[in-house]
């Protein structure tokens, strides 16, 4: 049994909540962190949680990608956060642009415009002791972690980290996650960052209903994917399906502080 750590649930395609998450539960993920974008994904995010509060866990984000987002966005999700801390467990996605960097007239103004919202959304992790799920690819990775420890924040997971190896050491000796997603199971680059990070530092993920190639190639992407990417972190570090799914929910749990159903 295990958790999916990162879903946008709030997408149209799992509009039938209750046949999604038995179809999750058929492939042994008995839970869902749920993740929010903006100000109405936040919402749709915190309905579901309340409907489904044994199976799905709510976290607000606000994406630091999307750069259509305003800083009126950004008070509205902290109002979000103020007024439903204590109904979430953590703060997600959040982080620093990266992709979007590449379109960016001024991409400097845009990384700094990135940090500053931040900062601010660290502060409130901070003051509601949350956890954080940070988008931050690639180049992006670095002045997270830096944020982060800036902070003080102890519980955070990069979510479908990808970084320098040296980064990702940095990562994992402060204490952070790193989670991996279905790519694990035919991408060289994240088969050898799951080789190189400790089980007890790793989360697995399934974004979706983000659209995968390989294996995944056509099929509906769901909460369902992670516990094939918990079987094939098994066959990674060679050891019994059973301990690793047991290991990685234990993990969530630590980092998310859910009690084990
Ligand atoms: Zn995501």
């Amino acid at each position: 049994m295990i958790i999916d750590t990162h879903c946008h649930l709030y997408e149209p395609v799992f509009a039938n909540m209750q046949e999604t998450l038995q179809t999750a539960l058929a492939h042994d993920v008995w839970g869902v962190v749920a993740v929010g974008c903006d100000v109405d994904t936040n919402e749709r995010t915190l309905a579901l949680a309340t409907a489904n509060s044994k199976t799905v866990w709510a976290c607000l984000g606000f994406h630091p990608d999307r750069v259509h987002l305003s800083d009126d966005d950004l008070d509205q999700v902290e109002q979000q956060v103020v007024e439903h801390h204590a109904r979430i467990i953590g703060l997600g996605e959040v982080g620093l642009p990266w992709y979007c960097l590449q379109s960016s007239t001024d991409p400097a103004a845009t990384m700094e415009r990135g940090r500053k919202r931040l900062d601010r959304l660290l502060a409130l992790a901070g003051r509601y002791d949350l956890a954080v799920a940070l988008h931050a690819p690639h180049g992006a990775a670095v002045g997270a972690l830096e944020a982060l420890k800036r902070h003080g924040i102890e519980r955070a997971v990069f979510h479908w980290h990808k970084a320098p190896p040296d980064v990702t050491r940095d990562i994992v000796e402060a204490g952070y996650f790193v989670s991996v997603g279905p790519e694990v199971v035919y991408r060289e680059r994240d088969r050898e960052l799951a080789t190189s990070v400790p089980l007890d530092s790793l989360l697995v993920e399934s974004d979706a209903p983000w659209k995968y190639s390989g294996e995944f190639e056509g099929l509906d992407s769901g909460p369902w994917f992670a516990a094939r990417v918990a079987e094939e972190l098994a066959k990674i570090k060679q050891l019994p399906v059973a301990d690793v799914m047991f290991r990685l929910s234990t993990n969530a749990c630590r980092l998310f502080d859910l009690v084990w159903a």
